[in-house]
């Protein structure tokens, strides 16, 4: 086992009903709030009603910010910033899915930025500089959606339009746990099947970006993802039939808040996310479903470092879904498929057309721009957990996203 250090303080409360009582008691009492949320299906939820009733009677004074779309904006958070700094608000409380609370961990840190000049710099740099130790307000959110996984970890991404090509960049640092996150599946009861499927997939894909990568023969983390991967699975065709299953729901959720709450990164040697650096471009492009720009690449990514992670895939084959026999490239070659049989079980396109138009002469475009802002990081000149995707290899990934 490699080392590390583990260091996750958001507080979880898991569970039905738990809405108002966990922000009449977590919230601090006389706090200057600003409410964010997206289009409005809080309020068809009931989560609108019962955070309000959960707020009362303690001496806040409160404020809204509404309207943040899925892939949110960086417009809407400069907006917001502005309400929050006209306003002197003084803790902020995310009302929907990982694009609302993303993009009020923007507004958390960009308030707080007291340098002048843009605070994007701290997504472009994927750092708070250190010339700005200004801190951020504190958050906290009631999560409607298992996919992301935001509510359980620090990191957050945001768009932003430029007149010649959006990027879709994003930016973990510690000031920006939550202080708590509320979960309620009941809640997830209300959400149409594709974002249900989205929020299935992105959650797999996590997991899977940094299972399949590890080779650190870890058994804590190998097995507790393979755990977390197989109820992914299972409760999915429990959805299918039944969608408001309170247990399926519930294993999902927090299934979804384990895959990235930083636990399954314990011990290993390397995560990839190559899959979520590629399905960024496409997003940025196109307004793809985050989930479905990942569904799109699982398998082209695969295929292409199929040597690479043969052996990983092979094990995964037979803990996941159960295939003992065959060699390890069978094996691999069948994870593949049951892979993409399970995607479309769930009516998960798998094809790029699905993505709306991308013209493939963007590709070397995307590919280097991907790279360019987040190989750096490792020291490398292309992505993947060996720094060996560059620029051929990524365009052949999207070319076999076509296939
Ligand atoms: P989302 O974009 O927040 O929401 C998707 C849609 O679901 C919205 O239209 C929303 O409607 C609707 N919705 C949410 N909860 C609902 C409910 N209970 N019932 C009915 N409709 C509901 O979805 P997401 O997948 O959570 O977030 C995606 C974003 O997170 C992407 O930008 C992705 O890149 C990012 N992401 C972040 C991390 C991270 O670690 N921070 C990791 C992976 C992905 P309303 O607008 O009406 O509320
Ligand atoms: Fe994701």
């Amino acid at each position: 086992m490699n080392n590390f250090t583990f260091y996750n303080p958001t507080k979880i409360i898991f569970g039905r009903n738990t809405i108002t009582s966990s922000l009449k008691q977590n919230v601090p009492k006389n706090s200057r709030i600003l409410l964010t949320y997206g289009k409005g299906s809080i309020f068809k939820n009931g989560v609108y009603n019962q955070a309000i009733k959960g707020l009362e009677g303690n001496g806040h004074k409160i404020f809204e910010y509404g309207g943040i779309t899925p892939n949110p904006r960086y417009k809407h958070g400069m907006e917001a910033v502005e309400l929050i700094k006209k306003n002197d608000i003084n803790f902020l409380l995310a009302l929907g899915g990982g694009s609302v609370l993303d993009l009020t961990k923007f507004m958390s840190v960009a308030s707080c930025w007291t340098k002048g000049g843009d605070p994007w710099i701290m997504y472009q740099k994927r750092t708070i500089p250190k010339y700005s130790p200004t801190g951020a307000l504190p958050i906290a959110d009631v999560m409607t959606i298992p996919a992301a996984g935001s509510e359980a970890n620090c990191g957050s991404v945001v768009t932003r339009e430029y007149p010649t090509q959006n990027r879709k960049i994003g930016l973990a640092h510690p000031l920006m746990f939550p202080k708590f996150s509320v979960l309620d599946p009941e809640i997830t009861f209300t959400l149409p099947w594709r974002q249900t499927r989205n929020g299935i997939v992105d959650s797999f894909v996590h997991i899977i970006e940094q299972y399949v990568n590890s080779l650190s023969n870890n058994p804590i983390i190998d097995g507790f993802s393979e755990t977390l991967l197989k109820t992914l699975i299972d409760s999915s065709y429990v959805l299918l039939k039944k969608p408001k299953d309170y247990g399926a729901r519930a294993n999902i959720f927090w299934a979804s808040s384990c895959a990235l709450n930083g636990i399954i990164r314990t011990g290993i040697y390397e995560t990839d996310f190559v899959m979520h650096h590629l399905g960024h471009e496409i997003t940025a492009l196109t307004e793809a479903d985050h989930g479905l720009t990942l569904a799109v690449l699982l398998p082209a990514v695969w295929k292409n470092q199929f040597e690479i992670k043969k052996e990983k895939l092979a094990r995964y084959a037979e803990n996941v879904w159960g295939i003992k026999y065959g060699s390890i490239e069978e094996k691999a070659k069948k994870a593949i498929d049951f892979t993409v049989n399970w995607l479309h079980d769930i009516k998960m396109p798998t094809n790029l057309s699905a993505c709306g138009k991308v013209d493939p002469k963007l590709f070397p475009k995307m590919a280097d721009q991907a790279i360019k802002y987040w190989a750096p990081v490792k020291g490398s000149k292309g992505l993947g957990q060996f720094g060996n995707l560059g620029v051929k290899e990524c365009v052949e990934i999207y070319k076999t996203c076509e296939k």
